[in-house]
């Protein structure tokens, strides 16, 4: 395409489009068609020049060839409203093009006069070249005003960013992270504009008091210190740091001159333009013991202060009124803030009460915790000695889930079953925080989640800032966990139920409701997913005899000790159950007769193999088995079990301690 581009321009060099317009212009119409398709089609930017420069020599051939000069007016809009899309550099490359099209007539004429002496006027030459010059011109002013307009346009977004950066910090700080970008703003916008006014007004009637030129309020900040509020124009007063106002701050003490300029005392700010600041009262403020800022008022006149009886004592007035708003504001900002919190609360608690699985209570808590703390947040809930991570909100965390906590850090809230708070983990650093990995990580909290005197979890929060909470987050996070508590031990007492209402309390094992309920899903699923299902029904040989021999309670530990063989044998997929009294069932999904056979025999040779005994006594057991597999042996789930039934039947029939595949005896 550049080849096609070069191409054109040649021959519009060479006057192409006054001799041989019938291919001169298809072939630089076809370039810029070609152009405008890319940029279309992909959006590429970059392209726009190659575009932009096919467009220019298709006009400039159209003014030559049908030699219209005027319109070459036509560049002077297209230049000026291009410079608004791009830089100035491609502006330039472009502009360059027009005037050495326009001047090639006159230059080539200019050189054959000097080499053939032959005759030339100067007219056409300075015309064009005055044209040119107009021309790049306009460039240069119109690409002045455009990189003005743009640097103006990222000063406004830099500061409309710090703007939003500092909403954002506190409205945090007011627990209303909920809020958009933009009404944090708007939001942040106007409690400043409402704070300032009334400092505003306050600085003004000191100024009107004591007769001064302004009244200044200047609040620390990375810097030293910044002008917070001032009775004058806010670019007028520009602060140095250091000086007279930030050794007021430092030291906590008043400061008054009258003749500052012949002692040549640095005050630390001053006013733009020729105003002096000759005589000023600085005077630090406090809000409950903390100095947060200073305030000054100042004047251009020598001694301005000290002919007034008690000017500094009504200044220090003053400055005690305005600590007092302050104090206000920051407290309502406090307020705010709990206020804030209590809703999230009220919010989230309602639903995890709502909540009886310890999966959604766990991610509640922990979410609820991030949101409060703005800390990454850690769910362990008790097993035995060791914790089991539930959920955590930090990005990185993978691997084991089951923990020992001791000799971490957040183990002393598990050992003193109370919260422990860590704002500084600096002090600690041979001592590990979590039992894995903490990178960066520079305060910790640790809170136990207790339910009537039982440990059921603990709640971490780790953070990458030291101190990260106040008393008030501290305050929220107790609470909430509290209410975590019971919706746990609600969840643990449900789950218990379930269990219960689903195991056999003697061998752990499914009872026989959801023996029943686990085939018929099997039964269910195989329409979908047609594969063989077996099922294997075990029992006990002579059980009877062992419990009129060793009683019923050696009877229990013989079950018990069957069912745990059983549960050893079978896969993880497989699902056993206790069938009736000394009858078990196992369903194997996906699993052939010949595959159930295997296991079966297993399960046989294993129970034989490995006696039981009671008070030293032996007791050998042994056990008949029946299989069948569907859909081979039987289409229906009660088919299905019938025939498992009767195969079992068939062992014993056969002398027992044997396994009996359906299809073997159905021939
Ligand atoms: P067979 O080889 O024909 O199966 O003989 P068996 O004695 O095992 O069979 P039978 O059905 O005659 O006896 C089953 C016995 O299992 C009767 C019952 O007392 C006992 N049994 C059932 N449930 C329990 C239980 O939970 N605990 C104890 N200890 N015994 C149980
Ligand atoms: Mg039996
Ligand atoms: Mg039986």
């Amino acid at each position: 395409m550049l080849l096609l581009l070069f191409i054109s321009w040649l021959f519009l060099l060479a006057d192409f489009p006054v001799t041989h317009p019938l291919i001169w212009f298809p072939l630089s119409a076809v370039a810029v068609l070609v152009y405008a398709f890319f940029i279309y089609s992909a959006g590429e930017r970059e392209l726009s020049t190659e575009f932009l420069l096919a467009s220019l020599i298709i006009i400039s051939g159209i003014i030559s060839a049908l030699k219209l000069q005027w319109l070459k007016l036509i560049f002077f809009p297209v230049v000026v409203t291009i410079i608004y899309f791009y830089p100035v550099k491609v502006i330039f490359r472009l502009s360059l093009l027009v005037p050495v099209v326009g001047m090639k007539d006159s230059l080539s004429g200019f050189v054959s006069f000097l080499l053939q002496k032959t005759p030339f006027s100067t007219e056409t030459l300075i015309e064009e070249a005055a044209f040119s010059l107009a021309l790049m011109l306009s460039a240069v002013v119109a690409g002045v005003m455009s990189e003005r307009q743009k640097k103006q346009k990222d000063d406004i977004e830099r500061s409309l960013g710090d703007i939003r950066e500092k909403a954002k910090w506190v409205t945090r700080e007011a627990g209303m992270e909920s809020l958009s970008n933009d009404e944090m703003t708007v939001h942040y916008l106007a409690s400043e504009r409402i704070a300032n006014e009334e400092i505003k007004e306050l600085l003004l009637t000191i100024k009107k008091a004591v007769l001064a030129d302004s009244a200044n309020f200047f609040v620390p900040c990375s810097k030293g210190l910044e002008l917070r509020c001032t009775t004058e124009d806010r670019d007028y007063v520009v602060t140095d740091n250091g000086g007279v106002i930030a050794a007021c701050l430092r030291e906590r003490r008043t400061f008054s001159s009258g003749n500052l300029t012949e002692n040549a005392i640095d005050l630390g700010y001053h006013k733009k333009g020729k105003t002096r600041i000759t005589s000023v009262i600085a005077i630090p403020i406090s809000e409950s013991s903390a100095v947060i800022g200073v305030l000054a008022v100042d004047s251009s006149r020598y001694q301005a202060f000290s002919g007034i009886e008690g000017t500094e004592k009504t200044v220090g007035m003053f400055a005690d009124h305005l600590g007092r708003i302050l104090e206000r504001q920051r407290i309502s900002r406090a307020l705010n803030r709990e206020l804030s919190g209590l809703k999230i609360l009220e919010r989230e608690s309602s639903s995890l009460v709502a909540s009886l699985k310890i999966d959604e209570i766990s991610e509640k808590l922990c979410k609820v915790a991030e949101k409060i703390s703005g800390g990454q947040s850690f769910f362990f809930i008790i097993q035995g000695r060791n914790f089991e991570l539930k959920y955590h909100t930090s990005a990185v965390r993978e691997g084991p889930v089951i923990f020992n906590l001791s000799g971490t850090i957040v183990n002393f809230a598990v050992e003193n079953r109370h919260r422990h708070y860590v704002p500084d983990l600096r002090n600690y650093a041979s001592v590990n925080v979590m039992p894995f990995e903490t990178e960066g990580v520079l305060s910790a909290m640790a809170i136990p989640l207790i339910y009537e005197n039982a440990l059921l979890g603990l709640l971490v929060i780790l953070s990458r800032e030291a101190n990260f909470l106040d008393a008030s987050r501290i305050n929220l996070l107790d609470i909430f966990c509290n209410q975590a508590s019971t919706s746990i031990a609600n969840a643990m007492l449900h789950a218990r139920i379930e269990k219960m209402a689903t195991t056999d309390g003697l061998t752990g094992l499914f009872n026989h409701r959801i023996f029943q309920e686990k085939l018929s899903e099997q039964f269910n699923r195989l329409k979908r997913f047609p594969e063989p299902i077996s099922l294997v029904l075990a029992d006990i040989d002579h059980f009877k005899r062992v419990n009129d021999t060793y009683g019923h309670p050696v009877g229990d530990l013989v079950l018990k000790g069957v069912a745990q063989v059983l549960k050893e044998t079978i896969r993880d997929i497989d699902i056993p159950a206790r069938y009736g009294g000394e009858e078990f069932a196992v369903i194997l999904p996906g699993t052939s007769s010949e595959g159930a056979r295997n296991i079966a025999e297993r399960l046989r040779q294993k129970v034989k193999g490995a006696p039981f005994s009671s008070n030293g006594r032996r007791i050998d057991v042994s056990v008949s088995i029946g299989i069948a597999t569907s859909p081979s042996d039987a289409k229906s789930k009660e088919g299905l079990i019938e025939r498992a039934d009767k195969a079992l039947y068939h062992a014993k029939r056969n002398g027992r301690d044997r396994c009996v595949v359906w299809s073997g005896i159905s021939q």
